[in-house]
């Protein structure tokens, strides 16, 4: 019989270990591959944004890149131990997600950890052991269509990947989720990961048309979506026997995505650029004489005329810009 072992603060709830993929998602070193925005299944909720939902558009977290050599420079500079390819459906650019898998691989080593996550429209017995050959060492299926659990079974039959099924959870969706997760169970797979509902802008007005709201306690979720999840975990703890795992979407905000900021910001500093602990960094800049300049402190810049106090992400190119505020205004020497 399972355990029901956290409900911290911190809103981690599982009622079992947690799938390797998502160890390293808490520690900051998994980078999130977006390998195409292209989808053809259509899901009222979907939180993707809407610059990249059916745009054949590649990201390495908030980077776009072109090629493979640029997925494996931010993979770097990011000091990254694992990658999640996500979408759209990552598996309408199959020969792109074989050819990333082997790069990734090769250049990592075995122990860098994927994992990928697919609808299973297109995930044939073939794909599956293509993927599996390929090196991909976890497949998470968020199975649109009921035809496309049949999908989670031939995984675990025809593979030697770790199988899992994630699923977003809301009220609306409670049935259905417990429907996903026995058939999950039954077919052998791993795990099963419910997601807390986003309210985003890209999903906010489908929604709304469906009389969900946004919740007043927990911001940018579906309300209700966290009971929801406490009802299906609890149901699933009574009648199935698989690992049930619940991510809130404050969990993914405040841990997940700051964590892997925050070792962005360490590796890939300048040195006038200093870590404010909160996965950003920060430095003043002003325009001097002869261009330019900036610095880890105002003492630097004396004699330069407006020194800005400047904040950012530890993107390539330091956006989005945080803040920038104009500290000091000083006479021309
Ligand atoms: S399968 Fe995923 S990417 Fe495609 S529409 Fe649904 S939620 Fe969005």
């Amino acid at each position: 019989m399972l355990r029901l072992v956290g409900t911290s603060d911190k809103g981690l709830y599982t009622s079992s270990s947690i799938a390797s993929g998502c160890m390293l998602c808490y520690a900051g070193v998994k980078a999130v591959i977006f390998v195409t925005g292209v989808c053809d299944d259509s899901c009222y909720y979907c939180p993707v944004s809407r610059d990249r939902l059916g745009h054949d558009v590649f990201y390495v977290n908030e980077e776009r890149v072109h090629t493979l050599e640029e997925v494996l420079t931010e993979v770097l500079r990011t000091g990254a131990r694992g990658a999640s390819i996500t979408g759209g459906d990552p598996l309408i650019a199959y020969p792109r997600v074989t050819s990333l898998i082997r790069m990734l691989k090769d250049a990592m080593g075995p122990g860098f950890h994927i994992h990928l996550y697919t609808s299973g429209r297109y995930a044939t017995i073939e794909a599956l052991k293509g993927l599996d050959r390929a090196g991909l060492d976890e497949i998470r299926f968020h199975p649109t269509q009921e035809e496309f659990e049949d999908r989670i079974r031939d995984a675990v039959r025809h593979t030697s990947m770790d199988v899992g099924v994630e699923i977003p959870i809301s009220p609306r969706l409670v049935e259905w989720a417990k429907r996903v997760i026995y058939k999950a169970w039954t077919s052998g797979a791993h795990f099963v990961n419910l997601n807390e509902m986003e309210f985003a802008e890209p999903n906010a007005p489908a929604l709304l048309a469906r009389g969900c709201r946004e919740s007043r306690r927990r911001p940018f979720t579906v309300e209700g979506s966290y009971e929801a999840a406490l009802e299906v975990l609890e149901w699933a703890r009574e009648n199935t026997g698989i690992p049930v795992h619940f991510c809130p979407a404050s969990f993914k905000d405040s841990i997940q995505t700051r964590n892997r900021m925050r070792r962005a910001a360490s590796l890939d500093r300048a040195w006038h650029e200093v870590e404010t602990g909160d996965g950003t960094l920060r430095w003043y800049e002003a325009d001097c004489p002869g261009g330019p300049v900036k610095a880890p402190s105002p003492g630097y810049l004396e004699g330069c005329r407006r020194i800005r106090l400047v904040e950012a992400h530890p993107t390539r190119a330091r956006t989005p810009r945080i803040q920038e505020q104009v500290i000091e205004v000083q006479a021309p020497l």
